[in-house]
């Protein structure tokens, strides 16, 4: 058994942290604070190769693993979550349906611009009401001799006015719950696409998140991704890596956070001595790293295992689920260890703890997850 990494994942894992340590955390503060998007460093992820790890060198990517993909996310994330979200969007769920179901024209159009980062392609399944269960979407994909007519509202996209493509989960056959969702490619540029209100949020705020509404948005019937009926398949198909993606930005926050932590209980003189050196507070330290350390290894098992094509459900599950939970608790104990100067805009553990709250959500709740893992318990 081998826990070590190659080269090249060592090689990737420092070149990102040293783009993160040199221009992410310096910025992160002030993209949270005046809420927009940090245009500029996505742009420089594109540059850098950030979005193309995941894709083949024929569509200008580089052919990395996912333990590689882990890696890069959990170093952004621990510089700022905001950009973190915007760059995973951009590499995965909002580029892999091109990339696994569109046709050639339609990658050369959307992926490899996307992946020089020249054009923002991003996922719209949630809507008002429909969360967790995306059976019960009602976004409706009617067939029109030579194509298909979008109509509904999608909500809590990310990045939505900033798209150029959309990968939109619709019903080709309302009747059919979760077997009746298909996913659909729908460009900005249609007639019938508008975006609506953007959503004020308390975390994560350097990430757009609004709504795309779809009025008899007519697209021809090559936008459809994959056969017809296929689209739950498909989608399911790369839950695991949004799941272990989602496990590896929290790693990121957790990392952050503590770090933070550390850095403060030696500063901090209490009754004449650093606070770390009371026991409830090395220990409280002590835990946290044990936490973050636990999972790392559920994390990054799983992402091996995607790249040794051994897909495991349940251990992705338990890899976000864990990761995200850790986080929420790893900020929440440093927001502690700061007391006072953890609830001051000025300090950092307070965005911490806010934008840990994302972590819970996207890729299944923790409510969810523990159904998932408990589904595959066969319970
Ligand atoms: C910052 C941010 C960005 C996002 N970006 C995107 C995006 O780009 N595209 C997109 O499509 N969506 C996006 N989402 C939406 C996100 O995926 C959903 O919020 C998530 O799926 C949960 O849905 P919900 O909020 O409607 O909660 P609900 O599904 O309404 O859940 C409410 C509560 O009920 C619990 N619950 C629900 N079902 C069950 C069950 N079966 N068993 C036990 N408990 C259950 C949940 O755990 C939760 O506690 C984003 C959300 C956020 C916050």
């Amino acid at each position: 058994m081998d826990f070590g990494f190659t080269q090249d994942q060592e090689l990737l894992k420092s070149s990102v942290a040293s783009f993160v340590d040199r221009e992410v955390i310096p910025a992160a503060a002030r993209i949270d604070e005046e809420g927009r998007f940090p245009g500029e460093l996505f742009r420089k992820a594109g540059e850098l190769g950030y979005f193309g790890i995941r894709y083949p060198g024929t569509y200008g990517g580089s052919g990395g693993d996912n333990v590689m993909f882990a890696l890069m996310c959990e170093e952004l994330a621990r510089g700022c979550m905001s950009l973190a979200a915007s760059v995973v969007m951009q590499c995965l769920m909002g580029t892999s349906f091109v990339h696994r179901f569109g046709t050639e024209k339609q990658r050369q159009q959307l992926l490899v611009p996307a992946i020089r980062g020249e054009k923002i392609g991003v996922i719209a399944m949630t809507e008002p009401d429909a969360g967790s269960d995306l059976g019960a979407i009602t976004t409706s994909a009617c067939r029109d001799h030579d194509g298909y007519v979008l109509k509904g509202r999608k909500t809590w996209v990310t990045n939505a006015s900033l798209a150029d493509f959309f990968t939109v989960a619709a019903k080709t056959d309302p009747e059919a719950g979760f077997r009746g969702i298909d996913m659909f490619l729908v460009e900005k540029e249609r007639p019938g696409v508008s975006i609506g209100k953007d959503i004020a949020k308390m975390g994560v705020r350097g990430l757009g998140t609004g709504e795309l509404i779809l009025e008899d948005c007519r697209i021809p019937a090559d936008n459809l991704f994959g056969k017809e009926g296929t689209g739950f398949r498909n989608l399911q198909g790369i839950l695991e890596e949004i799941r272990i993606m989602m496990g590896s930005l929290s790693l990121g926050l957790g990392q952050a956070a503590l770090d933070g932590a550390v850095r403060y209980a030696q500063e901090r003189v209490q009754f004449n001595r650093p606070i770390a050196k009371f026991q409830a507070i090395s220990h409280k330290l002590a835990d946290m790293a044990t936490q973050l350390e636990a999972a790392r290894l559920l994390v990054y098992r799983a992402a091996w295992l995607v790249d040794q094509d051994e897909r495991d459900m349940k251990l992705a599950s338990m890899a976000k689920l864990f990761a995200s939970e850790m986080a929420n608790q790893v900020a929440d104990g440093a927001s502690r260890i700061f007391a006072s100067y953890g609830f001051a805009m000025e300090y950092d553990a307070q965005r911490y703890f806010r934008d840990a709250r994302f972590l819970l959500l996207g890729g299944g709740t923790s409510e969810v997850l523990r159904g998932i893992i408990a589904y595959q318990m066969c319970l």
